[in-house]
């Protein structure tokens, strides 16, 4: 498969960038200053971590911008939830005064990709990220400035060249482009630049390509982003079988999972039942986020294809005591086997959302019906269930209307309209 990356369009970018720079008024070089505070739960961090994220991050921003970040007196603490950010608790979380909100983990932001996220943020809104230690400041940095974009109003590029503002920037992801620098700087940006326009290129496709490997193993700060016309051969089919297969690949896994199930091709699905399938006993966290990555990649697939195999799959999961004939791994020693299999089951109601197929529609819909007249469920598995089904039923009309790729466009515009 191929994914064209425009290494000449991130060259001529820096050049615009720098000439535009020269031609407006030169924007106030004042350091806008944040306030920082994380939840007490998070470890080792303090006002040092966040003055090396914000130094790093001032470097990225001098790539294109006179924007510098200053922190706010010392970085302070705060006990609302318990320092993950969900579904639930955003909408607080937001309402904290302060510019940065650091968290141990962050499984929502809004409706955009399933989770987990490095960052979520919105126009006007505090930056939600993850704490730095010593050897991850450069990623950091790039997460906590591409939020900082969002909470100025800048949207996600779809160019893959290098932008700071793409869905899912890497520790490479720096470019800021002169209309973007406009808004970050506050200066009236050009009448060509609006803030959330989300940007196509449309700059013919040449130059370097990335092959599947180099996709798989990046590190995707807020998911995999949906590729819709994923290109790739038997043999990127193969390494990815291989990858699967090869424990020190283990932090790839789930990236390769969702490419298996994005590719639609008809060796996905035994490969991925097989993965999930597989092992028994404890497992790492990464073999596990790997595994629960399974049933979107098989609605993914199924989105595809269409196969009355994945779709059976996808059936029979949903009810939960059917997984524990089917897997007998545990995410840690303690793990109770029905929160596994409940788990499993949640993200099973996802992948046939997102799977936009009608037959899905009919089993998620059948199942919030039963929900309400079987007494053969346990009641928290119930309570928290119909939640879940609800917003996949939701997914899966969206999703057959306008098919994935723009529900992920969708999702995102949505996100950004809410927070306005
Ligand atoms: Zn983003």
């Amino acid at each position: 498969m191929t994914f064209r990356i425009l290494r000449a369009l991130s060259v001529s970018i820096l050049l615009l960038s720098s000439l535009a720079a020269d031609t407006r008024m030169a924007p106030s070089t004042n350091p806008i200053p944040l306030t920082v505070v994380f939840h007490q739960s998070v470890l080792n961090f303090s006002t040092k971590e966040a003055q090396a994220v914000l130094d790093r991050g001032n470097q990225i921003l001098s790539h294109g911008t006179h924007v510098t970040l200053s922190l706010k007196g010392e970085v302070g603490t705060f006990a609302l939830g318990n320092g993950v950010a969900n579904c639930n608790n955003l909408t607080e979380l937001f309402k904290i005064p302060a510019d940065v909100i650091v968290v141990r983990e962050i499984d929502c932001c809004g409706k955009a990709t399933p989770g987990p996220f490095a960052g979520c943020s919105g126009p006007g809104l505090p930056m939600i990220v993850l704490p730095a230690h010593q050897n991850d400041v450069q990623l950091r940095a790039v997460q906590w400035m591409h939020e900082f974009g969002h909470r100025k109003g800048l949207c996600h590029r779809t160019c893959p060249d290098g932008a700071l503002m793409v869905p899912a920037p890497s520790i490479g992801n720096i470019n800021i482009d002169p209309c973007e620098s406009n808004i970050l700087e506050g200066v009236t940006p050009n009448p060509a630049c609006n803030a959330c326009d989300i940007q196509t290129c449309d700059i013919p496709q040449q130059g370097g390509r990335i092959s599947i490997a180099d996709f798989v193993r990046q590190e995707f700060v807020e998911g995999i982003p949906y590729v819709p016309d994923i290109e790739y051969t038997a043999a990127d089919i193969q390494y990815l079988d291989t990858l699967l297969n090869r424990p020190a690949e283990q932090a790839h896994w789930a990236n390769a999972v969702v490419v298996l199930g994005m590719t639609g091709d008809r060796k996905a699905f035994e490969l991925l039942k097989n993965f999930l399938e597989r092992d028994i006993g404890p497992i790492s966290p990464d073999a596990d986020s790997a595994k629960l990555a399974v049933p979107i990649a098989l609605g993914y697939l199924l989105a595809k294809t269409g196969n009355k195999e994945v779709f059976d799959y996808l059936r029979t999961g949903l009810d939960p005591t059917a997984w524990s004939d089917k897997v007998h791994w545990r995410a840690s020693k303690g793990q109770r086997d029905d929160a596994r299999d409940a788990h499993l089951t949640r993200l099973t109601i996802l992948g046939l959302g997102l799977s936009g197929r009608r037959e899905a529609l009919r089993s998620l819909q059948s199942l919030l019906h039963q929900l309400s007249v079987r007494d053969a469920f346990p009641r928290k598995f119930k309570e928290g269930t119909g939640k879940y089904l609800r917003e996949a039923i939701q997914i899966n009309q969206h999703v057959r209307d306008v098919g994935l790729a723009q529900y992920y466009r969708d999702s995102e515009t949505a996100l950004f309209a809410a927070r306005r």
